[in-house]
Formats: C-alpha cells, structure tokens, sequence
C-alpha cells in the first residue's frame, strides 16, 4: 500500500476480493474434495497449501483497510472491546457425544488379553457406578474455576447413522434433570446436529424439535463431526433461524478456516447475501491435538503449539473458540485431558481474556444482524 500526503490512499493488492475468496468459504463451495465423513479436507485448502492457517489474513488486510480510513479520514478508529474492556475473547464450549463409554475400551483391551479377573472388575463398576464421562457438571465446575462459562451442544440422536458413525450413547430425554441444572447453573445449551442434518432440511427441523427451547439459551448450534456441506448447510441453518454456528473450524488442524478470528455472517452463494446468523468459528479442538489421523502432538508440545495462533486472535481483539468433548476431561486422558485443558485456560485467563459465550456474542454483534438474537424455530415449545 502506498499512502499519499493528500488525504487518499491507494491500495494496490485487490483486497476486497482476496477477503471475499477466504471468508466466504469459495474454495469450498467450488471444490468437489470431501473426505470420509463428507467435510471439505484441510488438505485441499490454500491454508495447507500455503502453510497459513494459524494466521487470519482476513484481519491483516482489514488492518489495512482500516489504515487507509485512518489515514483519509485523520481519525483513529477504535478497536472492538469485550466485556469489561478487555481486548479479546474466549468461548468455551463442549460437544456432548458421549456420557456412558468410558468403561468400555478398557473392558475391551482387558478381554483382549483374556485379563478375566480385570474384564469383571471392569464390567461389575460399570454396572455398579457412575461413568467417568458421565461428568457434566465436574466440566461445568472446572470452567468456573477460571471465571468462564461453558457451552455444551446436546445431540438429540442416539442411533447411528445409515453408515455407521455413531451418534450419542445417550438418550436426551433422559437426561434433561442434568441439563435443566447446567442452565441454572450458568450454562448455555445448544443444539448437536447429528449426522445427516447439516445437509437434510427434515432431520435438522426434527432435532431442533428434540432440544427444549430455553428462553434465550438454546440459539446456537455445532454438528456432529464438524459435518458441514458448503452448498447445502449455510441456507439450512440460516432457514431455521439459528441465532450462531460454530462448526466452522478444520478437524485436521487448528487456525483459521476462513481466515478471520472474530465471527461474521456467512454468504450465501445461492442468494447472492449473507446469512442472518453468526459463524462463530472454531479454532482449536481436543481431538485436533492428538488423533491417528490429526496431530500427534506431545502433551507439553500443546500450548508452545497453540501460541502463535492465541497471540494473533488477541492481537486482532478476536474471539477463541475452543472445544472440549466431555470424555476429555476424564483424568485417565493424558494426551489431551484434563491438565491440557487446564493449560490453555490459564493462558486464557493470564492474557486477560472476556470469558463469554455464544448469546454474549450475538449480543456484542447484534447491530450486524436484522433482528434480536433469535432462537430456533419450534414445532412445539416444551420446558423441563
Ligand atoms: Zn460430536
């Protein structure tokens, strides 16, 4: 960019364009590559082709659009604050796959050795006592420890899908007490689509059916497997009025998958706009760090890893958006457990982060949208 003296500026790479490409999903929507469960592959992206996806561009080439104002206008412009002036912000939330399961790979690795004595042992806790996943509120406390407040996206579907990919191992019906006190408690609720419904209008009216609307609580929305079809899930999520997305991440690697660290509406490119709803994207996930086919990052290699990425958000006063499942949170995870966990939060909370969650959000960007920050529409309005 080069600044002239007489209040212009002329910005000689095209910008708004390369904006438009990264936040707006093109290469996605124009790309056939998907992967096993459906999802564009990190490693069809320019992110991984151009080694930047824990660099959000989009707020680099904003920053220079906002020096070019600055420099026409002769007024600074003022960056976004969080909550009590803090300069950016985190968003802590948990997917609810799986409550009961805990026991089960170990009682299995135990018949594999024709261990009997430690298969009873395993199999008679199992009937006897409560699950090590089965720990919501323990996740809800430890949260709490750090001044912040957890969202936990419910998955209404306890069957698995046509081919295989299993849902919940529980019946959100039944569990509907636990969850009434994670809401009294401070908790916010949203709904985890389970597979089929980011690309099935039906099934994803069906399971907003299954979730009880709480007022103002269950507006937001994550899918199961980060499932999300770029021709398809934009319109449908948009069309059932959710008030916020945050699927928006890559499995296969933490950073940006747009490029942009705060939330935006997505374009829709059947409709030629952008959506009413808010993508809050995903940035760092539990299983990201430590899977067969993601990272296979060393405990103490998590947070040195992490860094640049957490540095550019609170750089650009942008937002964190990290996921851990529940069954993370089971001390006999020493991967990407508990302590992992911990770890990131008090980086959090020693960079002075705003804590806030989704309806915090959609409030901080309401004037962004049409209307209020609306919940999902409902067949029928059940409360607990
Ligand atoms: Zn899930």
């Amino acid at each position: 960019m080069e600044l002239l003296p007489e209040k212009q500026a002329i910005i000689h790479a095209d910008l708004i364009s390369a904006v438009f490409y990264l936040l707006s999903g093109w290469q996605e929507f124009y790309s056939d590559e998907r992967d096993q469960h459906g999802r564009f592959p990190y490693a069809a992206s320019v992110q991984h082709q151009y080694g930047f996806v824990a660099v959000p561009v989009v707020n680099y080439y904003f920053d220079v659009l906002k020096t070019a104002i600055e420099h026409v206008s002769g007024q600074p412009l003022r960056p976004r604050r969080w909550a009590d002036g803090r300069a950016w912000a985190a968003f802590i939330t948990h997917d609810i796959d799986n409550l009961y399961s805990a026991w089960k790979a170990p009682a299995k690795a135990a018949l594999q050795r024709r261990d009997w004595l430690d298969f009873a042992r395993r199999y008679w806790q199992h009937l006897t006592q409560k699950d090590a996943w089965d720990n919501l509120t323990e996740v809800q406390q430890t949260v709490a420890e750090y001044g912040a407040k957890s969202t936990f996206f419910f998955l209404p579907e306890h069957r698995k899908a046509a081919n295989g990919t299993p849902n919940a191992d529980y019946q959100y019906h039944r569990i509907s007490k636990s969850v009434a006190a994670l809401v009294t408690a401070g908790a916010e609720v949203g709904l985890h689509g389970s597979i089929g419904t980011s690309a099935h209008e039906a099934q994803l009216q069906r399971a907003i059916g299954q979730i009880p609307r709480l007022a103002h609580n269950a507006q937001g929305l994550r899918f199961h497997y980060l499932n999300w079809e770029p021709r398809i899930t934009p319109l449908l999520v948009d069309e059932l009025t959710f008030a916020y997305d945050s699927t928006l991440g890559f499995a296969e690697h933490f950073g940006f998958r747009n490029s942009y660290c705060l939330p935006f509406q997505p374009f829709i490119f059947q409709r030629g706009e952008v959506a009413d709803f808010l993508e809050i994207p995903l940035n760092v996930m539990d299983a990201t760090l430590h899977h067969p086919r993601y990272l296979q990052l060393a405990p103490e290699e998590i947070l040195p890893a992490l860094t640049p990425m957490l540095q550019e958000i609170e750089r650009f006063g942008g937002v964190c958006t990290v996921l851990w499942h529940n069954e993370n949170f089971d001390p006999a995870n020493t991967r990407n457990g508990p302590r992992e966990f911990r770890a990131i939060m008090e980086y959090l909370r020693s960079h002075n982060v705003a804590f806030v969650n989704g309806s915090d959000i959609c409030r901080s960007f309401h004037h962004l949208s049409s209307g209020a920050c609306k919940g999902p529409s409902q067949p029928e309005t059940k409360s607990f």
